[in-house]
């Protein structure tokens, strides 16, 4: 089974969350008990009701049943509390008005974080107007803006640099097809969408025939340009709505989407003397082995694949060239070659109304 590569470690992630959520909890609540002990009972009841809830979340990430809701709510809950504490105290808590800014850059989605600091700043600036100089005014309201916009700039840095990994780590660099990563969370979509009565996919895949001999006679780089070349005729073969995969070295996937069995197998066949006729090296055609094989809602991505790979084995098999269906149920699965005569017609109208 090949193993899910993730773009940024959760251990770290969560780490990050237990720490900051750790340093609040305990500084806040540690002013929360001066505060009773100074006698200021109100300040103090924020202090440690904000410090009950960042308790609490550090019990959810700690049981990992942390939520984006959660998130959101621990930004909203201290940047109340950081309002009522300015309300109470004045400007000179407003260094406590800076963390929440950035926290909610690093906590929650960055469309939601902008405009909830945007009120947040609208907020703070409001209740500190009454008492604070003009140029004071200015310098709270420029260093909140500005945190606030490099806090922004750093967030969707991040966001793109992980989706271009993403993109990096799906695509093939030499054809430009999707890879195997992705292939998999294709499968388990269609197989869903099967079990839910929505559509019902195929998938083929496709092994050149006897493609070290053309690497060992023409060399690699020949080789790779036979990939791309084959890449490029699935590309422009295949609907819209259907998906191409580089499944490893000279083996190609295609799922096509709300397709039965025998309509994918037909599309096989199409592609095995398309790539017989358009493909040649020095005139003498490369061929291409392909198995086909219909979702079943018992399935799994790699019983699916295991089904269609076996009927690939059985047309390599067969002396290569060749299109082979898996064709049956769970219990009878058997694998026949596609040959479209008159018998096998009726089959396929019986296969297309089941
Ligand atoms: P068969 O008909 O049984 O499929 O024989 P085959 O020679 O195609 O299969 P085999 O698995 O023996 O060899 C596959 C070859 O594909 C071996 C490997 O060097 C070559 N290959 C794998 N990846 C690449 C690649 O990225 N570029 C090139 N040029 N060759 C590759
Ligand atoms: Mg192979
Ligand atoms: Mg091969």
């Amino acid at each position: 089974m090949m193993p899910n590569i993730k773009i940024l470690d959760r251990d770290i992630e969560t780490s990050l969350y237990i720490f900051s959520l750790a340093i609040s909890f305990i500084s806040i609540g540690g002013f929360g008990i001066y505060r009773i002990i100074k006698g200021d009972l109100t300040l103090a009841s924020i202090d440690l009701s904000v410090s009950i809830f960042l308790a609490y979340t550090l019990k959810q990430v700690l049981c990992n049943t942390f939520t984006n809701r959660h998130k959101f709510l621990i930004i909203v809950i201290c940047m109340i509390g950081v309002a009522a504490v300015l309300y109470n105290k004045g400007s000179s808590e407003i260094y406590w008005a800076y963390p929440p800014i950035t926290a909610a850059f690093f906590f929650i989605d960055l469309r939601k974080a902008l405009p909830l600091n945007i009120v947040f700043i609208a907020i703070v600036l409001a209740i500190l107007i009454p008492e604070i100089t003009l140029p004071q005014f200015f310098s709270i309201s420029v260093t909140l803006i500005l945190i606030c916009a490099f806090g922004y700039t750093f967030s969707a840095r991040t966001e793109l640099h992980g989706n271009e990994c993403i993109k990096l780590a799906e695509i093939d660099p030499l054809t430009g097809l999707n890879n195997r990563r992705s292939l998999t969370d294709r499968l388990k979509k269609e197989i869903s969408y099967y079990q839910n009565n929505i559509q019902r996919s195929s998938l083929l895949i496709l092994d050149i025939d006897h493609f070290k001999k053309i690497n060992d006679t023409y060399g690699h780089n020949f080789g790779d340009r036979i990939l791309v070349k084959f890449a490029k005729t699935l590309k422009k073969t295949v609907r819209e709505t259907d998906k191409v995969y580089r499944y490893g070295g000279e083996e190609f996937i295609i799922v096509t989407c709300n397709t039965r069995l025998f309509n994918a197998a037909r599309l096989g066949e199409y592609i095995r003397q398309l790539t017989e006729q358009t493909l040649i090296v020095e005139n003498k055609p490369i061929t291409v082995s392909i198995g086909v094989a219909e979702v079943r809602k018992d399935d799994t991505h790699e019983t699916w694949l295991h089904r269609a790979d076996h009927a690939l084995y059985r047309a390599k098999g067969a002396n290569r060239n060749q299109v082979y269906l898996a064709h049956g149920d769970k219990n009878s699965c058997t694998y026949k070659p596609y040959v479209r005569t008159i018998k096998n017609k009726q089959l396929e109208r019986e296969a297309m109304l089941q």
